[in-house]
């Protein structure tokens, strides 16, 4: 989960690697180091607890670091404590194999005790040094060869990694190798960047390499070999990254986060735009045909986080259009359940990333089964794309804050287009309604651009909750898929305990919570379940709750109840969740800034989770 950055050329690698690693620092952020070579003199490794910032400050930005080949990492945790010992880059006792991992060694124990037998000892914690020094073993065993060394602990290490090496031996080059965690490779004119990301390195160049599972790659100045597991070289084409280097920077905004949510209304109508013509929606860019959505009976939608909202919401679309059985799973459960899947249905993987770890097994447990799958996914040549039957991209652009808002509102629309889809493939739905409800998803970026103009009140309202210690979110239908994310967000970057419970499940429980001053945030976009809310509004209030609602323009009744009101443009109530979700992403943010977190990298949570 963590962010790795390597880098050889001509000209200092340690500004190189401090800068990618800061555009990384939201994959994890506990630690930080970097090790630089200087030609044949001895590496530097240096390497501290905390953020970024201070292995920055430490270097005076790379500049007091010198030497044209290093790697670098930013770590999040999973063996060992945040420390500067357990901090990678972790190396054999020689020096001869330095490296930075990003993933999980699942056998580091046995793997350890082996290697104890030979003589070896154990600095840090990590199951990563585990790796460093097996690879040395094997290094020193058969013939120095870095390929074959690094190729024969792939076949014993159980897990996934993204591993970048430098051997004593080789000055100049970088040796990386991956399984199941992110890597990218990139190459300009006499130089070569490895990372986990490509914001990383797109300052520097657009020319990026997807390498594959249990593949290894050479990095010399400008220059690139791939190897496969049996040490034998294969070619890979060369794809050029659209994304500019801009839009990963904060561009006038004080967070990433406040920058994504103002990004919105464009990134939500390119993803309408890239599968909508003249009014018709086209997915062959998805590569999914009429015939194979009549052909399917069941959906199920496997995420985590607030991709699984995101299917949540859609569950309900889907099923408002078609006759077609929708089940929505988190990833996480869905792997390890022994579920019997109907031959006739398509497994929706959604993932911003692309390399959800949870998400991207669940995708490869349905395709093992035989059944067709799709990936709702944003990172172009991730995981879950190249895997994936079909891919449908959405176009959020690179997302920095760890807490999601872009990227989710592009899922969301993505899971309309395919429920419209769906209903017209199958002749569930006249050509009258399939051109309106067109027509209100194409609405939806203008009235969230409304909703952005407007949002001083909600600063205001954002203060009342900078004290409390609890808060809940109630709604019904998608109202309460909406209420679960608007949580999630709450909880994320403001550490307030907050639940979203559907409305209807709060006497069952819950209400026992509810008193004096209890902050309830009631979402009523739904106009044929509004009463039933309004009555389980009704009901916490008078046991003393303090209430807010995000509903439809008109519902003015509303104020009666609520203490403050907020409220969105009309629509189709199927798509209000694009709608109603702004007000509680821009809550969330105001409410993290007011108790001074810091919002863009909230504790102890990562952007991408590529570990179980
Ligand atoms: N498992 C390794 C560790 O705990 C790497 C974690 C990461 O991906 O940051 O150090």
């Amino acid at each position: 989960m963590c962010g790795i950055v390597g880098f050889t050329g001509n000209k200092q690698a340690a500004p190189v690697l401090l800068d990618g690693l800061s555009k990384l620092e939201y994959r994890g952020y506990d630690s930080a180091g970097i090790a630089v070579r200087n030609g044949d003199k001895e590496p530097e490794i240096i390497k501290e607890k905390g953020k970024l910032k201070v292995l920055a400050e430490m270097t005076d930005y790379g500049r007091a670091v010198e030497g044209c080949c290093g790697i670098g990492h930013t770590r999040w945790a999973t063996h060992g404590e945040p420390s500067a010992v357990n901090a990678h880059p972790h190396a054999s006792d020689d020096l001869n194999v330095i490296a930075v991992h990003n993933g999980i060694i699942e056998n580091y124990q046995e793997l350890r005790e082996k290697l104890m037998k030979h003589g070896y000892t154990f600095k840090s914690q990590t199951d990563t040094e585990v790796a460093v020094k097996l690879i040395d073993y094997y290094y020193k065993k058969y013939a120095p060869l870095p390929i074959e060394a690094i190729a024969r602990s792939m076949v014993r290490i159980r897990g996934s990694y993204a591993l970048c090496v430098m051997f004593k031996d080789y000055p100049g080059e970088i040796y990386c190798a991956r399984k199941d965690s992110p890597m990218i490779i990139g190459i300009a004119d006499g130089e070569s960047y490895v990372a986990s990301d490509v914001p990383a390195i797109l300052k520097y160049t657009r020319s990026v390499y997807y390498i594959g599972n249990m593949e290894i790659a050479k990095l010399e100045k400008g220059a690139v070999t791939f190897y496969n597991i049996d040490s034998e070289v294969i070619e890979k084409p060369v794809t050029e990254i659209k994304w500019d280097a801009e839009s990963a920077e904060k561009g006038g905004y004080e967070h990433f986060m406040l920058k994504e949510i103002h990004e919105q209304p464009k990134v939500i109508r390119d993803t309408i735009n890239s599968v909508v013509t003249e009014g018709v929606v086209h997915f062959d860019s998805i590569n999914l045909t009429d015939g194979e959505m009549q052909a399917i009976e069941q959906v199920y939608i496997v995420a985590c986080g607030s991709a699984y909202h995101v299917g949540v919401a859609v569950q309900y679309v889907i099923e408002e259009l078609t006759s077609l059985q929708v089940r929505v799973e988190l990833a996480s459960e869905f792997r390890y359940r022994k579920m019997t899947l109907n031959k006739k249905s398509l497994v929706i993987v959604i993932s911003q990333s692309g390399e959800t770890a949870d998400t991207l097994a669940a995708l490869r447990e349905a395709k093992e089964q035989g059944i067709k799958t799709l990936g709702i996914v944003n990172v172009v040549g991730s995981s879950i794309a190249r895997e994936a039957d079909n891919v449908f991209y959405t176009l959020a652009g690179p997302e920095i804050s760890v807490a999601t808002t872009k990227a989710y509102s592009c899922q969301l629309v993505a899971g309309y287009l395919l429920a419209l889809q769906f209903a017209k493939a199958r002749n569930e739905i006249t050509d009258e309604k399939y051109e309106a409800l067109l027509q209100e998803i194409y609405s939806i970026p203008e009235k969230v651009e409304r909703i952005l103009e407007d949002k001083e009140r909600l600063q205001w309202f954002s203060a009342k909750l900078i004290n409390v210690s609890d808060s809940f979110f109630i709604g019904r239908g998608i109202d309460y898929a909406i209420g679960m994310e608007g949580s999630l967000k709450l909880k994320e970057i403001s550490y307030i305990h907050s639940e979203a419970y559907a409305a209807g499940e709060l006497k069952h429980g819950p209400i026992s919570l509810i008193e004096n001053g209890t902050i309830v945030i009631a979402v009523v976009t739904q106009t044929a379940l509004t009463e039933k809310t309004v009555s389980n509004m009704v009901e916490v209030k008078s046991r003393g709750a303090k209430l807010m609602a995000v509903t439809t323009a008109g519902n003015y009744f509303l104020e009666d109840t609520a203490e403050f009101t907020c409220y969105v443009p009309k629509i189709e109530p199927m798509f209000a969740g694009s709608l109603s979700v702004i007000p509680l992403q821009l809550l969330s943010y105001y409410v993290s800034i007011g108790k001074g977190f810091d919002v863009d990298k909230p504790r102890n949570l990562a952007k991408s989770v590529t570990v179980e």
